[in-house]
C-alpha cells in the first residue's frame, strides 16, 4: 500500500504547501490546543475550477453549468469561492441547499439531486426554481401534482441509472444493476416506461445520469454518459420536438491519491467524451456537470500534532490528533482510500531521516483509529506534525463526532508576492462548549421523567 504512495513530495504543489505548513505554526493555527488544524489552498482551488470550465470550453459551444457537488465540501465560504470562479451547486439536502443559498448561489445554478426529497423539499425547490432531477416513479407523481397545482420555472428531469456496472469500489459506484439511484434502464419494460412518462410530461426536459465517484474507470462514466444521450434522442424523436434540451452527466472524475500530479484532467474527460458522445457537444443540448471531488480534494490538508511517539511489538507508533474525525474512510477502509502523509518537525519544516515503518494513529479510543500502517516516513517525535494530503473532498469537512472530538478549524491559505502566507478562516474549530450544547447539555434532566 505505502509504496503506491509518493513518500516525499517535491514540486511547486508541494512548495506552497511547505510554505504554508510553516506559516500556519508561525501564525499559531496548530498549538497544544488546538492540535489538529485544515487548510485549503485557494490558488489551487481556482485553478481546478478555471480547468474544469476551459475543458468543455475547449469541446463545445453549448451553454455548460457546472453545479459543484456541495456534499464534497460543505463549507459556505468555498461555496462562494466556487460561485465567484463561475461555478453553480448541486444539493441533496435541505442543508445543502440552505449552505448554497447561504454562499449567494442564485437558484437558476442550483442542481436539487437527493434520492429521497420530501414533498416540503420539492415544493421549495419549485417555488425558488431550482432545478430538480426526480430520482423515481413515485417522485415523478409528486411532480405531477405539485406542476398541476401551478406553473414552474424550475427545470424538471428525471435521474436514469444506465446500469453500465461498477468501478473499484462498490459503495461509490451508482451504476450497477442494483443500484438505489435513478430508473434502472435496463430493467425489463423500464426503457419504454420512461419513454412514456417524458412524451406524458411535456415539462419533463431533463435527463440526469451519474455513473459513480472515486474508483470508476472513464470510459465506465463515458459509456453511462452515452446511455443518457442515446435514450434522450430516442425520447426526442418520439416526441417529435427537443422535449429534453438539457443533460446533465453529473460528476466523479476520480482523483489520484498517490502524487501531487493532478490526473485524469478534466480536459481528458472532456475531450474523451466529445470523441465518445459528439452529438452531445453539438449545441443541441444545454449541459449539466456535478464534480465535486475532483474539484476539490487535492487542496485540503490536514495538519496535526504528535502528541507521543511511542512503540509496541517493536512498531513505532506516533499517537497524532487526526484519526477517524478527519478521514473516516481511510480509517475504516485504509485499502481502498490510502492518503500520503508527509512529516514536519515542530517549527513546520519538512523533517528529514532515513524512513522508518511506523504507524500514524488518530486520536479516538478504537484500535483501528490509524491514518497510516506501516508508513515508511523519518522516525516522528513528539510535537512533530503530519500532514494527510489530498484530504479536501470528503474528509475534514466530513467531521466524525467520535469520541466528541472537537471539529478542526479549516483555514484558507493563499501565497502573497512579498513570499508571506495570508490564512482566513472558513471554519473556526468547534468549542467543547458547543459540543456540549450539541449533546443536550441544555436539558441535562430531560431523562429524569416517570
Ligand atoms: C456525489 C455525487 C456527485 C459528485 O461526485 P464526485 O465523485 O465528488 O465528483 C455528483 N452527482 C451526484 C448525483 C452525486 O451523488
Amino acid at each position: 500500500m505505502a509504496s503506491v504512495l509518493a513518500p516525499d513530495p517535491t514540486g511547486p504543489v508541494s512548495d506552497r504547501r511547505d510554505q504554508a505548513v510553516r506559516a500556519a505554526v508561525q501564525q499559531e493555527l496548530l498549538t497544544e490546543t488546538e492540535p489538529v488544524a485544515a487548510l485549503l489552498d485557494i490558488a489551487g482551488i481556482r485553478a481546478s475550477a478555471a480547468a474544469l470550465t476551459a475543458a468543455f470550453a475547449e469541446v463545445t459551444d453549448a451553454p455548460v453549468l457546472h453545479a459543484f457537488a456541495v456534499k464534497a465540501s460543505p463549507l459556505v465560504p468555498v461555496l462562494r469561492l466556487l460561485h465567484e470562479a463561475g461555478l453553480g451547486a448541486e444539493v441533496a439536502s435541505p442543508g445543502e441547499l440552505a449552505l448554497a443559498r447561504a454562499a449567494g448561489v442564485p437558484p437558476e445554478r442550483i442542481v436539487l439531486d437527493s434520492p429521497a426529497k420530501t414533498p416540503a423539499e420539492l415544493r421549495e425547490a419549485l417555488a425558488l426554481g431550482i432545478a430538480v432531477n426526480a430520482d423515481n416513479p413515485q417522485e415523478l407523481a409528486r411532480l405531477d401534482g405539485l406542476t398541476a397545482a401551478g406553473a414552474t420555472a424550475a427545470p424538471l428531469g428525471l435521474r436514469v441509472n444506465p446500469q453500465v456496472g461498477g468501478g473499484a469500489i462498490g459503495a461509490l459506484s451508482t451504476a450497477t444493476a442494483t443500484s438505489k439511484f435513478g430508473v434502472a434502464l435496463r430493467d425489463e419494460g423500464a426503457r419504454a416506461w420512461v419513454v412514456q412518462a417524458f412524451l406524458a410530461r411535456p415539462w419533463l426536459t431533463r435527463l440526469h445520469t451519474h455513473t459513480g465517484s472515486q474508483g470508476v474507470p472513464l470510459d465506465l462514466m463515458a459509456a453511462g454518459v452515452r446511455a443518457a444521450y442515446e435514450l434522450a434522442e430516442e425520447i426526442n424523436a418520439a416526441a417529435g420536438r427537443r422535449q429534453i434540451d438539457t443533460i446533465d452527466i453529473g460528476g466523479g472524475l476520480p482523483v489520484n491519491f498517490a502524487s501531487d500530479e493532478e490526473t485524469p484532467r478534466f480536459a481528458d474527460y472532456a475531450r474523451l467524451l466529445a470523441a465518445e458522445v459528439p452529438g452531445l457537444f453539438d449545441g443541441r443540448y444545454g449541459l449539466v456537470t456535478e464534480f465535486g471531488r475532483s474539484l476539490l480534494a487535492k487542496h485540503g490538508t490536514v495538519l496535526a500534532r504528535v502528541e507521543y511517539a511511542k512503540s509496541s511489538g517493536s512498531r513505532p507508533i506516533a499517537v497524532t490528533h487526526a484519526g477517524v474525525q478527519v478521514a473516516t474512510r481511510t480509517v475504516y477502509d485504509q485499502a481502498a482510500w490510502p492518503l500520503r502523509i508527509v512529516a514536519y518537525d515542530p517549527r513546520g519544516d519538512r523533517k528529514a531521516g532515513p524512513p522508518v515503518e511506523q504507524d500514524v494513529a488518530g486520536p479516538a479510543c478504537f484500535a483501528g483509529d490509524l491514518l497510516a500502517v506501516k508508513r515508511p516516513l523519518p522516525l516522528l517525535a513528539q510535537g512533530d506534525i503530519v500532514a494527510a494530503l489530498d484530504t479536501g473532498a470528503y474528509y475534514f469537512a466530513h467531521h466524525y463526532a467520535y469520541n466528541s472530538l472537537v471539529r478542526p478549524g479549516v483555514y484558507g491559505f493563499i501565497g502573497r508576492a512579498d513570499g508571506s502566507v495570508a490564512f482566513a478562516t472558513v471554519r473556526g474549530p468547534q468549542t467543547v462548549e458547543e459540543i456540549v450544547g450539541e449533546a443536550g447539555g441544555g436539558h441535562p434532566d430531560a431523562l429524569l421523567i416517570t
